[in-house]
């Protein structure tokens, strides 16, 4: 081994005990092609005015160069986590407090649970391998569908693979975008414009569609519903729909521009066979 990083420090010529090496600065007014090979790296002779010109910065190779580097990369990696899990909490602190109390961790674990929480696994594992897919959770009122999407949008915000994600139930999106033509005789609140409701949901990092399809199926509202689904899958954006329908009877209700759209790259999780949460407190075993 070298010795310790002050010996080092004194036996580099390169950073002269400082871990970094900095990159000329061009001159701005002489752009000339840079025609000598040797010029490639131009900060190998050392640093120029490392005052004056602090950044950006260059690892040298030695030990306390390799050392300081980790160090900072090690601290950017902490801040990272510090800000996701900060994103995280805000989104759980957002929601009703039905779906915070219930998680991933915390969702009990009969045999047809444990079958949705290795389904669910395996969506997770697509996504960190960078092969986003669309998952639908299929099955009745009280299986914790929307209590499970919530989750996984939490736990993907944390782990920094979407910067933020939003839960909109359907049959309200619909309402609220009525209001947005037909605002109330009561104007002091003015509700927010049906171009402001689509954007938000077509460009969130991670949409959890509730009750799609449980909603009026008039063209509108398949207009409506048809293209924030088109625009979030052109823009290839994480989608989670639940639903009491299987994925049949949705594509009755749903047109088939909607639902190629969907069904593109998607799994499907039903939840059909899982027992009523609402009879069964979370956590308790069954
Ligand atoms: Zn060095």
């Amino acid at each position: 081994m070298q010795g310790d990083s002050s010996t080092a420090a004194e036996a580099c010529p390169r950073c002269r005990g400082t871990g970094v090496v900095q990159r000329v600065i061009e001159d701005k007014p002489t752009p000339t092609p840079r025609a000598q090979p040797s010029q490639a790296r131009p900060w190998s002779n050392g640093p120029l005015f490392p005052d004056l010109f602090p950044d950006p910065a260059q690892w040298c190779d030695c030990a306390l160069g390799v050392e300081r580097h980790a160090e900072q990369q090690a601290r950017q990696a902490e801040e990272r986590a510090r800000k996701h899990a900060e994103r995280a909490q805000a989104f759980r602190d957002g929601l009703p407090p039905e779906y915070r109390a219930l998680t991933l961790s915390s969702y009990p674990r009969s045999l047809p649970q444990r079958r949705v929480l290795r389904e669910l696994a395996r969506w997770l594992k697509a996504i960190e391998v960078d092969n986003p897919v669309w998952l639908l959770l299929s099955g009745p009122y009280g299986v914790g569908k929307t209590a499970l999407a919530c989750s996984l949008a939490a736990h993907l915000i944390e782990r920094g693979l979407v910067r933020d994600a939003d839960h909109i139930v359907v049959p309200r999106l619909l309402r609220a975008l009525h209001e947005a033509y037909n605002p109330s005789a009561d104007d002091r609140v003015r509700p927010p414009s049906e171009a402001t409701l689509l954007r938000e949901a077509e460009t969130v990092g991670l949409l959890i569609l509730d009750e799609i399809g449980q909603h009026d199926t008039s063209d509108w509202a398949i207009q409506r519903v048809g293209q924030v689904i088109a625009e979030r899958h052109d823009q290839r954006r994480l989608t989670i729909l639940c639903t009491n329908f299987s994925v049949s009877t949705l594509a009755l209700r749903l047109s088939d521009y909607v639902m190629t759209r969907v069904t593109h790259r998607l799994q499907v999780v039903d939840m059909h066979a899982c027992p009523d949460l609402r009879q069964q407190p979370p956590g308790s075993e069954p």
